[in-house]
């Protein structure tokens, strides 16, 4: 799950990217909302988290910006404690929640589960043929066969998973799943795939993980 975080202050950037890396979520951190536009419109992402505070446009703004781009991925806006009404306009302007700042990390967390659980089952976990990924405890199943896969793994398996029947090039899962971690190839993504087929298919039928030559990979029942 790759999560954009447009926020000015690096203290709060820092401290919120990296207590969703260890939630095993992507994170790209926009410090003004030029960059944040550029980044929301151009990358997909399944969760944006605005500051309403920018340093060059107010995140209300921004908000209606990247509404009017077409883009439908779910929004949360910061407030801090004095912008109740701000909280208001953000939802007008086409946020789908609002937090005000300071906030307790796990309280965040309950709501970035929420708004990303939208496009799962009722039940939230995500299903294909007797594959079972439940994307809040972190665990898959194949039948009754629990599989152990890292976060690495675990995060493209889900990403896979939730665009089943959609053929994905390599960049397009390189940039999901490892997002602007320059220090890595999209050679890794062959690697990866190699490894999940391991875990996932490998004694198991039907295969789910197809590759498409010169395209990319897709996870299909058949
Ligand atoms: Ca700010």
């Amino acid at each position: 799950m790759r999560i954009l975080l447009v926020e000015d202050e690096k203290n709060v950037a820092a401290f919120i990217r990296k207590g969703l890396t260890e939630e095993f979520y992507t994170v790209d951190v926009s410090t003004n909302g030029e960059d944040g536009l550029f980044n929301a419109t151009n990358i997909e992402y399944d969760l944006i988290i605005l500051d309403v505070m920018l340093p060059d446009i107010n995140g209300i703004e921004l908000c209606k910006k990247i509404r009017e781009h077409n883009i439908k991925s779910p929004i949360m806006m910061l407030t801090a404690v004095d912008e109740l009404r701000s909280k208001v306009k953000g939802l007008d302007s086409g946020a789908d929640d609002y937090l005000t700042k300071p906030f307790e990390f796990e309280e965040f967390l309950a709501r970035v589960r929420m708004l990303l659980r939208r496009p799962a089952l009722p039940n939230n976990l995500l299903k294909v043929a007797d594959l079972v990924v439940d994307p809040v405890k972190h665990e898959v199943w194949r039948g009754t066969h629990k599989i152990q896969l890292t976060w690495k793994e675990f995060a493209l398996l889900e990403y896979i998973l939730r665009n089943k029947d959609k053929v994905l090039s390599r960049t397009k899962i390189f940039d999901h799943v490892w997002g602007d971690d320059l220090e890595t190839s999209s050679n890794i993504v062959d690697v990866y795939i190699s490894h999940l087929r391991d875990k996932v298919d490998k004694n198991h039928s039907p295969k789910l993980i197809h590759t498409i030559r010169n395209v990319g990979y897709v996870l299909k029942e058949d």
